[in-house]
């Protein structure tokens, strides 16, 4: 299995990570998870512009255009003879002996990627999702694609520890997003996400899913909602990279619906999986 460790391509077993290195230690670093559907990378640009803005962000300089990395991914895809599966990318301030402050401006930022294989989760798309509701305890800056994940993992472990795929989260009873995807709820045929601000992660998914409602005369609102809205809605689903289009059928216990994908829901789907189509062939 081979990986991209600071612009190689090497074998993974070659590589190990200092045990000061800023990621580790810190979680000082942000990621990126892209999808590979019949071998071809799927929203890369769209991917790769959000690492370059998320570094940036927290002051991190990519040493890398973004031509290279696609470059470097698309051989690491091909040598890993990956096709339905995802690339994980992870960019950290680099090794440094431990202190709070930044680093010596000249210390390197490690950069890793690697694939790992991943199937489309066609049976739960089918059939819809459970998901609790959770209070969203993360910092301001949820817009940034930070590895500090622990309220995220909090708020799975919790959802999966109820027996739920997800687990929406909300500030005072206004709902910002799942724990690794955006939500949106569908009420008398319109739909809504929360905003693009810093309460949650610009998704790559929901930004696609906006484009293609506006073009399919799908009316889709940039408007935050409730938690008794998301519960009373005629219908809920999450948007995200791992998890596409996928509708949730129950929310802390109680049925959304008539407990089936509804039909707003199941259209997006449609129209997601042709923009797949468009672009990678499957
Ligand atoms: N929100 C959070 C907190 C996430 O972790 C993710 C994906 O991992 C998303 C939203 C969905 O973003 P994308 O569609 O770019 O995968």
């Amino acid at each position: 299995m081979k990986i991209i460790y600071n612009g190689m391509l090497t074998e993974r077993s070659q590589i190990s990570i200092d045990i000061e290195d800023r990621g580790y230690q810190f979680g000082d670093g942000v990621y990126e998870v892209i999808r590979v559907y019949n071998g071809k990378l799927f929203t890369e640009d769209e991917h790769l512009q959000r690492l370059i803005k998320s570094a940036e962000s927290i002051q991190i300089k990519l040493p890398y255009t973004i031509v290279e990395m696609k470059k470097q991914l698309f051989k690491l895809v091909e040598e890993n003879k990956l096709t339905f599966g995802i690339v994980y990318l992870q960019v950290t301030r680099g090794v440094s002996p431990r202190n709070h402050l930044f680093p010596q401006p000249n210390t390197i930022p490690v950069y890793l990627a690697y694939t790992r294989e991943l199937p489309i989760p066609i049976t739960d798309m089918k059939k819809g999702v459970t998901a609790i509701t959770v209070e969203d305890i993360r910092w301001l800056r949820c817009d940034i694609k930070s590895l500090n994940l622990l309220p995220n993992l909090l708020a799975k472990q919790k959802a999966s520890e109820y027996g739920c795929f997800e687990a929406l989260q909300h500030r005072s009873g206004t709902i910002t997003e799942g724990s690794s995807s955006n939500v949106s709820i569908v009420v008398n045929g319109i739909i809504k996400t929360h905003p693009a601000t810093n309460l949650i992660l610009n998704g790559i998914t929901r930004k696609l899913i906006l484009e293609i409602s506006k073009k399919s005369g799908l009316e889709m609102k940039e408007e935050a909602f409730t938690v008794d809205e998301l519960l009373n809605a005629d219908e809920v689903f999450l948007m995200g990279t791992t998890t596409e289009v996928m509708p949730v059928i129950e929310i802390d216990k109680r049925t959304i619906r008539n407990g089936k994908p509804g039909p707003v829901t199941k259209q997006l789907q449609s129209l997601f999986k042709d923009k797949i189509e468009k672009r990678c062939g499957v």
